[in-house]
Parts: C-alpha cells; sequence; structure tokens
C-alpha cells in the first residue's frame, strides 16, 4: 500500500518513516510528484490546515495522503510561533532564522514564562479526498536561552525535555519517538490507518 506525506520536508518524513517503518506500507512525500501544488496553509489551526493540506493533495494525486501539521505555542507569548512555525522569522523553513528570532522575543524570561508545547495534528485523506480521521499529539518542554545538539530539526535545538535535562537535540530519535508530540499522533493514527488501509 502507497501512503503519500503532504510534505516536503525530509526531516519530517524520516521522522513518520521510522515511527510507522514496521508497517508494510510505501511511505513518500511530494519528492516523487514534483508537479504537486505547494498547498497554501490558510487555516488559522494545526487542524484545520492539517486536513487542507490532505485533502487537497488525494484527489489531485489519487492516492492515500497524510496532511500534518505541526508547530511550536509558547503562552507567554501569546501562543506564537503556532500555525506560523515554519516561517517564524519570514522565510518558510529558515530554522537558524527561527530559533534566532524565538530566542529574542523570550529574552529576559524566566521559569512559567519559558515553557511551551509542540503539536502534531494528523489528517489522513482517501484518494478521492475525503477525511478519515484526524488525530492530535502534544509534548511540553522549557525553551532553552542556547541552542544545543544537532538531533531533530526546527525547534529542536533550544526545546528543553525538563525531565531529561536535554533538547531534543541532544537526544536520540528513540527518546524524542517515545515523547514527542508526532510519537504520541502517530500513536493514535496507527490503528486508524491500519483499518482504513488494510495493512
Ligand atoms: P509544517 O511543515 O507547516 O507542519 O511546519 C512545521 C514547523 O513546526 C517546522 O518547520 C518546525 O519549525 C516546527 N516543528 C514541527 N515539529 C517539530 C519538531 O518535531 N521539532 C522541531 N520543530 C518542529
Amino acid at each position: 500500500m502507497k501512503l503519500v506525506l503532504g510534505s516536503r520536508n525530509a526531516k519530517k518524513l524520516r521522522e513518520l518513516r521510522e515511527l510507522l517503518g514496521d508497517l508494510p506500507l510505501k511511505l513518500t512525500d511530494l519528492s516523487p510528484y514534483p508537479t504537486a501544488p505547494d498547498v497554501e496553509e490558510t487555516g488559522t489551526t494545526f487542524a484545520e490546515n492539517a486536513q487542507i493540506k490532505a485533502a487537497t493533495l488525494a484527489p489531485i494525486l489519487g492516492e492515500w495522503v497524510l496532511g500534518e501539521d505541526s508547530g511550536l505555542v509558547v503562552p507567554a507569548l501569546g501562543g506564537q510561533p503556532g500555525v506560523y512555525s515554519a516561517r517564524y522569522a519570514g522565510t518558510h523553513g529558515d530554522d537558524a532564522a527561527n530559533n534566532r528570532k524565538l530566542l529574542a522575543e523570550l529574552m529576559g524570561k524566566s521559569g512559567e514564562e519559558r515553557r511551551a508545547y509542540y503539536v502534531s495534528t494528523a489528517a489522513l485523506a482517501d484518494p478521492t479526498g475525503q477525511i478519515v480521521t484526524v488525530v492530535e499529539g502534544r509534548c511540553w518542554g522549557v525553551i532553552a536561552t542556547a541552542a544545543t545538539g544537532t538531533g531533530g530539526f526546527g525547534y529542536d535545538p533550544l526545546f528543553i525535555i525538563p525531565e531529561y535535562h536535554a533538547s531534543f537535540g541532544t537526544l536520540s530519535p528513540i527518546v524524542k519517538h517515545a515523547l514527542s508530540h508526532r510519537g504520541r499522533s502517530v500513536a493514535l493514527l496507527r490503528p486508524r490507518l491500519r483499518a482504513a488501509l488494510g495493512v
């Protein structure tokens, strides 16, 4: 069975392959589909954006599509960067600039004000574009005052798991998957995906 991740983020694809790799699925991103449109994330919530990506791309590709929208929410910043996580500093996918901006916005803040959570919302659409299921996972942490590690992606070098006194940039992929927003959303998705695709 084929499942297309409606994204061009190679690091997201790698994580999803690690999380679903035991299933008899051919999981690809949009790289085999160079003419697939870049779907505009016009929603105001992660769930809306995940559904927009899946429902738009599935009928164009004629395949089952998983739309995953994720990001970082800092309550002390009014929920920013939120659905704008990938383009917080202006350029889509510029992780270094996004991290610099996050550190600048939190300058002088400590304790509770540095608490943050990641959200991962995944929506599965059948080849006609019908949404079959939507799941969400969250993971709480604390934003560090300096980056550590090179693992993961995005805000991971700044995202500290308090119980481990370490960032997702330094923790192993196995630990990240056990704790992360994406690990949790995929755990909820797994039985529904298996039932829908018969794998
Ligand atoms: P999306 O591709 O529109 O879902 O944007 C996701 C953005 O949220 C990424 O570009 C990162 O900035 C951030 N993000 C989502 N998940 C993670 C993660 O697991 N680690 C670090 N950053 C993440």
